[in-house]
């Protein structure tokens, strides 16, 4: 059934304090909670209470210590009710009993490589005790805690150690006490026999804080880069933001059974492995940045998230969204802010652009939903960043930092929405943010499109812009939103023109906003014709279409002030000569020579920092391609058009490419800062390049891969040959795999490339991979490095025309949803593609869908996908 959020409405019965008492041993733990609970004002005599609970055995029952007669409750799949509980502040007790050694779910309390963990957000809270499992009931928690001492030396749960100490009989006890009030969702406990590192930190104001990571023993020099990580998120927030930590321990724990990437518990974060454990010889300058940005979110959310939290689910890009912005604006700080641009708006296009254009769109805040955990989507988290940013951009960043103080000091310790957010902002400002509300409220991503003349008599140069947002399921009217536009005028000897007089908009020195749907703005006193740059820094989430020519777009390429739009003019050349290809159109040999000459030009540019090149020298990926031509697309014409632009453009650059790449070689120690990542980003760049544009690529590469002295060097081209399947690949692969046989991490590496090969052969060995007994049918990470980087990176084999590969993903779903449903459901949004595709593909994806609805008793997670990716 459907939870609307225009259904919003308090509980009867609030909770202010929780007592749990967890017996943690093997096949049943057994959790005592004793919660104080209080009617709300004016609930009326007689209104049951009624509890969230699932897969819970309820063992004992009292109010007040008076345990329950039979009449005075009732017990079902779903949870407790109190038939007439008192009217007054009193406490009820139960004694309930859970296994998490079967719970294959990984949500609420379950045992990953032998260490009880917990992961309740959004729901799992009700996987471990009858609770009001939802974020708008605040309460402080104690938590007892007793194991077998040799199991499970370590016992962590939320806030302060209170007391610790043994019981005798092998057995010992803790005490953790979280004086802030929270949802259950932020609860968590970790036992386990565990390695740890340790190091404090001392707020401004003063305050020293024990810091620890806690990891599987052997791994504890892994963690280091984390904690590195963790201290520099600690200040960044207080001199960006203000805000201090608030305890007197933080603690984190990898875990390495986890559905998604690392949860904000308070005072005890829970990370999937994989984004805590780095060292040169295993992990990548990619990874390394992923887990500094990771650790910075968990972190960041105390304050966006934990001490400010959601008042309900579909405000959860309160805190996600603006949680992402701030990391985002973290990584921009600490490395090269036009990088991590470039980069996360490849991601935003590559992630939620296809989400907002396909079946599953959703608006960054729903207002109905099946299945919350269906909505952990890069709508919510990337399209909700960008939404803040577009706040942060309109405001300037003082006013942004006026609006955010005040959402500290007026909600601090609330559970709220995404109106009290914005009204912070205005109220900090005097502004009116009815309309810019919008983007909160209505799914699609805009299309913008920008015409110009100039007039040279007059000396007046016009723009026309208009926007317009597709219909998306459910939504068949669309409103204008704000657009902020950044932008300049680039006068023809390439630096900035000015102008004496502007009519027809919204209009600043840098800056257009666009309200309604169009505009006509007119420019005076523009001495000759400009070339226009439009959302500079990208600085709205929409598809823009010009009509600048490709002379144009190679101009700004070279000239514009603005890094991401120098960037973005590299795409657009790229992507129209290769759109021609698809469309078998005649080549423009001069454009691709003068894209040619452009990439020469950036190879060779002395003040472009080595990072950006190489995002400069990466044309537009197949899917964006997809996307781009809109409709019947056929995967396999794409990815020869794709290939074929590639040799024609860098295969006459071969020969100074091959002298850049050993220049770019270095002997210096491996660091994981963003000058050396920089460095190996653009060498590793050339080689791919090379690889497929030149007959001496592979070899390069094969040398590279043996010769490597770090992962970033030997995954980088193991992922070339393996991906582009040259006769190198598999005993390259064969080698990767015994050299790092025992190491989980390095596996999922060796799963990836496996499964985006680019050959035909590759879906038989996915499907002998997952077939072999000793692979981990269970572990998330292992699943999705294999099966998830089929449907979502392989855009050519998982759509194979005669449906094979689309009836794998879905047999693999129907049988990983009895399990494991989060992951079942995540692996199908893979399908997003499908309606876009060629009828022949397009009739494939459908009859593959439509058999996977009649497998049995499919969780509400997989089927609430498979409806709507059917339309239906
Ligand atoms: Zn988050």
């Amino acid at each position: 059934h459907t939870i609307y959020l225009k259904d919003y409405a308090p509980t009867p019965y609030t909770i202010v304090s929780v007592d749990l008492d967890f017996g943690i041993a093997p096949d049943t733990t057994k959790v005592r909670a004793q919660l104080t609970i209080e009617p709300r004002e004016g609930t009326a005599a007689g209104t049951p209470l009624v509890l969230d609970g699932e897969e819970l055995k309820l063992e004992e029952i009292a109010i007040d210590g008076a345990p329950l007669v039979l009449s005075a409750y009732a017990a079902d799949a779903n949870g407790l009710t109190v038939v007439n509980p008192p009217q007054r502040r009193f406490v009820l007790e139960t004694l309930v009993a859970i296994t998490p050694e079967t719970n294959t779910r990984l949500m609420g309390l379950y045992r990953s490589s032998g260490v009880w963990c917990t992961q309740c957000e959004p729901e799992g809270f009700r996987r471990i005790t009858y609770y009001l499992d939802r974020p708008d009931i605040l309460a402080t928690f104690k938590v007892r805690m007793t194991a077998d001492e040799a199991l499970a030396p370590v016992l962590l749960a939320n806030g302060n150690l209170v007391s610790r100490g043994s019981l005798g009989n092998g057995q010992h006890f803790a005490v953790w006490e979280d004086p802030f009030p929270k949802p259950a969702y932020l609860f968590a406990l970790v036992a386990g026999d565990l390695g740890s590192i340790t190091d404090t930190y001392t707020t401004g104001s003063g305050r020293k804080v024990d810091l620890a990571i806690y990891c599987a023993h052997g791994k504890e020099e892994q963690c280091l880069w984390a904690m590195d990580s963790l201290k520099r998120s600690m200040a960044w927030d207080e001199k960006r933001f203000g805000r201090e930590y608030d305890l007197d321990v933080f603690n984190i724990v990898a875990v390495s059974d986890f559905n998604f990437g690392a949860m904000e518990n308070k005072g005890l974060n829970i990370f999937n492995d994989r984004l805590v454990f780095a060292r040169p010889e295993t992990a990548t300058d990619a990874d390394y940045e992923s887990i500094e940005r990771v650790i910075a979110h968990e972190y960041f959310h105390n304050w966006t998230g934990n001490r400010i939290t959601c008042r309900d689910w579909f405000q959860l890009c309160l805190k996600e969204g603006l949680t992402v912005y701030r990391d985002q604006e973290f990584t921009s700080d600490e490395r090269s802010r036009a990088v991590k641009r470039i980069s996360d708006v490849v991601t935003l296009r590559a992630t939620q652009f296809p989400e907002d254009g396909g079946p599953l769109a959703h608006p960054p805040r729903p207002d109905h939903y099946r299945e919350i955990n269906n909505f952990y989507t890069p709508t919510v988290y990337e399209k909700g960043a960008e939404v803040v940013r577009m706040l942060a951009t309109l405001l300037g960043q003082d006013g942004f930092r006026k609006g955010m103080d005040l959402y500290f000091e007026r909600h601090d310790g609330e559970a709220t929405t995404i109106e009290a957010f914005l009204k912070v902002f205005e109220d900090a400002n005097e502004v009116d943010l009815t309309q810019f509300k919008t983007w909160y409220l209505q799914a699609g991503t805009p299309k913008v499109t920008v015409s110009d003349s100039y007039d040279a008599a007059s000396q007046t140069y016009t723009l026309s812009i208009s926007q317009e947002t597709a219909p998306t399921p459910g939504e068949p009217e669309k409103s204008d939103v704000v657009l902020p536009i950044k932008f300049g005028l680039i006068g023809p000897n390439g630096s900035p023109m000015g102008w004496s007089g502007v009519t027809g908009g919204e209009v600043s020195d840098d800056m257009i906003v666009l309200r309604g749907k169009s505009a006509e703005i007119t420019f005076s006193g523009v001495a000759s014709r400009p070339v226009p740059s439009f959302f500079r820094e990208f600085s709205a989430p929409v598809n823009l279409e010009t009509d600048l020519t490709q002379e144009d777009r190679l101009f700004l390429a070279r000239h514009d002030s603005d890094p991401f739009n120098r960037w973005q003019a590299l795409q657009d050349v790229g992507l129209a000569l290769v759109k021609d290809m698809v469309a078998g159109k005649q080549t423009d040999e001069g454009a691709i020579g003068a894209l040619s000459a452009a990439m020469d030009d950036t190879l060779a540019s002395g003040s472009l920092d080595d990072a950006f090149k190489a995002l400069a020298l990466t044309l537009p990926d197949e899917q964006l391609i997809g996307r781009a031509i809109g409709k019947d697309i056929d995967p396999e014409a794409i990815h020869r058009a794709r290939v074929a632009l590639i040799r024609a453009v860098f295969r006459p650059l071969a020969g100074k490419m091959r002298g850049a790449y050993v220049a770019l070689g270095s002997d210096a120690p491996y660091q994981p800062d963003a000058v050396q990542a920089g460095r190996r980003a653009l060498r590793n760049r050339l080689m791919a390049l090379l690889v497929t544009a030149d007959p001496e690529g592979p070899a390069l590469a094969a040398e590279q891969y043996r010769n490597a002295t770090n992962m970033t060097d030997r995954f980088a081209a193991l992922a070339a040959i393996g991906v582009a399947w040259t006769a190198d690949a598999a005993p390259l692969l064969a080698d990767f795999r015994t050299r790092f046989a025992g190491d989980p991490l390095v596996f999922d590496k060796w799963l990836a490339v496996s499964a985006r090969a680019e050959d035909e052969g590759v879906l038989e060995r996915v499907q002998a991979i997952l077939a072999d007994p000793t692979f981990p049918k269970n572990n998330p990470n292992r699943l999705r490095s294999l099966v998830g980087s089929f449907a979502m990176n392989n855009p050519v084999q998982f759509t194979r025309a005669d449906g094979a590969g689309f009836r794998f993903v879905t047999q693999f779903v129907a049988d990983v949803d009895t399990r494991n449903p989060q992951v079942a459901a995540r692996v199908l949004t893979g399908f997003r593609v499908w309606p876009m595709l060629e009828a022949t593909r397009r009739e494939a994806a459908r009859e593959a869908l439509t058999a996977l609805k009649e497998s049995e008793g499919l969780s509400r997670n997989t089927s609430d996908i498979l409806t709507r990716m059917l339309g239906e």
